[in-house]
């Protein structure tokens, strides 16, 4: 920050503006496990989402709740069938971190206690406590390279060292709920309502204009 500073002033303060937990990842929350920085998931999700957005809200909430069914089975189909104890993203994740620290020099001083020397960093590894200071392992959940190289050093199992949060079993947990089937809607039962009831539709208030579909960025 100090570097950017000196570069641009006005950049370091609309930065410094925003609560750093949003954008720098040393200050992300560890206990979520995830590092990821951009918003690719809700674009993600946009697209998937695609026409559906301009359709009614029953419509839309309905195909919505469709999709998820049939797409949370599919997954935990795809879950039980995994030999590794790790999920296959998080494998791959890896094993391309593994091709990263032949270059590294990793010394072992006792214990849990490892240094490890990339290039002109240095780096202080705890493997009883998960720990490197990187940060990245604690961040993420996934150790990082300077992990690995010490994993590889003593011959353990690096997915010993990965969350739960990354594992098969919690994978199918995750999935192993199940979105029940509705029947049409002439086979709902009824139901009763009195003026006041908290399920009927809030008064339809439209606002002057044509409704916006531009996303607000
Ligand atoms: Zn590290």
């Amino acid at each position: 920050m100090d570097a950017m500073k000196i570069i641009n002033t006005a950049a370091y303060n609309w930065l410094m503006e925003i609560p750093v937990t949003q954008w720098s990842r040393h200050a992300f929350d560890p206990r979520v496990k995830n590092d990821s920085l951009t918003n690719n998931m809700s674009e993600s999700f946009n697209q998937w989402v695609g026409e559906l957005r301009f359709k009614p809200v029953l419509t839309m909430i309905d195909t919505i709740r469709c999709r998820l069914m049939s797409r949370t089975h599919k997954r935990y189909q795809t879950g039980s069938g995994w030999t590794n104890e790790i999920t296959p993203a998080i494998m791959g994740k890896l094993d391309s971190m593994k091709q990263k620290f032949r270059t590294y020099h990793t010394m072992f001083a006792g214990g849990d206690e490892y240094e490890v020397i990339d290039g002109n960093r240095r780096h202080v590894v705890r493997l009883g406590r998960w720990d490197c200071d990187c940060r990245a392992w604690y961040i993420s959940g996934i150790p990082c390279k300077h992990a690995i190289a010490c994993i590889t050093f003593q011959r353990a199992n690096i997915a010993s060292y990965c969350h739960d949060y990354f594992s098969k079993t919690v994978y199918l947990q995750a999935y192993g709920g199940r979105i029940h089937p509705i029947p049409a809607e002439n086979r709902w039962p009824e139901f009763a309502h009195s003026e006041y009831d908290p399920m009927m539709l809030p008064p339809l208030r439209r606002l002057p204009g044509r409704p916006k579909i531009n996303r607000r960025r």
